[in-house]
């Protein structure tokens, strides 16, 4: 076995630990599930697209607002996604278990993504501006447990966390909360506040049968334009700006701020569905399922 192909198993080992921890968790007998609905694919593939939404919507308030950002970007724009998932700002509009949820399958897409690329022995992108993969698991895992570690107790030992980071974790978490806090603190609108420029929300034709599904599912959940009328309930824009889903041939999302245009292409909705897949073969799944 490769140093690669250990990691790879070491990293599924932690995620199933990890699931199965917050599935523990998660399910006190009786309690309804708002995702029971949701396959555990789409549960997976809907809530990496929720996370990407918001890391590129925190790009477009960190541009927009002007905030200033000690280390990379990328960083930071994780954090307030992984955040606003664990600890949502108001009353959201879903169920908070469904967050919850989609935190930890963004998790899950981390690792698969990570594994991916030491299946096909892909560089490691060590000069990238993203935390590599499985950096942005243990950023999510830690900040989940450092969110309520009596709640999350069986956690770091399940994800075999090191004792050091599982304690720095409530730490991690609060500092980050309190940075989240004081961005909305001084950047959201104010009682009173005229209102921003709008957001025109735009979906081209799907490419594939699968994307087209996945679209019907994102919009019957409203997942993007409930997302985006938050936005605009804390955020005015200076200009408007549109959101449009579209074929782009790679899997990406970008908020471009010269054209104001928020992408997500079709193919990362494939991309999802295929690690999806992926996910059904191993225990993951039945782990995370409803
Ligand atoms: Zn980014």
């Amino acid at each position: 076995m490769s140093i690669d192909e250990e990691e790879a198993t070491l990293v599924r080992r932690l995620i199933v630990g990890m699931s199965a921890a917050l599935l523990v968790s998660f399910s006190p007998p009786g309690q309804a599930q708002a995702t029971a609905a949701l396959s555990a694919p789409d549960d997976f593939v809907l809530g990496n697209l929720q996370f990407v939404l918001l890391h590129e919507l925190a790009h477009l308030v960190i541009g927009e607002k002007q905030i200033p950002i000690l280390g990379s970007e990328e960083y930071a724009a994780d954090y307030i996604a992984a955040m606003l998932l664990i600890r949502p700002r108001a009353t959201v509009l879903v169920a908070e278990n469904t967050l919850l949820r989609f935190a930890v399958n963004t998790a899950d897409g981390f690792v698969i993504a990570w594994e991916r690329s030491a299946e096909y022995a892909s560089p490691i992108p060590y000069w990238g501006t993203h935390a590599l993969n499985v950096q942005r698991f243990s950023t999510v895992a830690c900040l989940l447990y450092g969110s309520n570690p009596e709640r999350f107790a069986a956690l770091p030992a399940l994800v075999e966390m090191p004792l050091a980071r599982a304690q720095s974790c409530p730490r991690e978490y609060e500092r980050a909360a309190f940075a989240v806090d004081w961005l909305f603190d001084t950047y959201a609108r104010k009682e009173g506040d005229a209102p921003g420029a709008a957001v025109e929300v735009r979906f081209e034709p799907p490419p594939s049968r699968t994307s087209q599904r996945l679209l019907s599912l994102i919009e019957e959940r409203r997942l993007i334009r409930n997302t985006f009328a938050r936005l605009d309930e804390f955020f005015s824009l200076d200009a408007p700006a549109t959101f449009v889903m579209r074929t782009c041939r790679q899997p990406q999302a970008e908020w471009n701020p010269v054209t104001r245009e928020l992408v997500i292409c079709y193919e990362l909705l494939d991309t999802y569905a295929l690690m999806s897949v992926a996910r059904r073969r191993g225990p993951i799944e039945s782990l995370l399922s409803p």
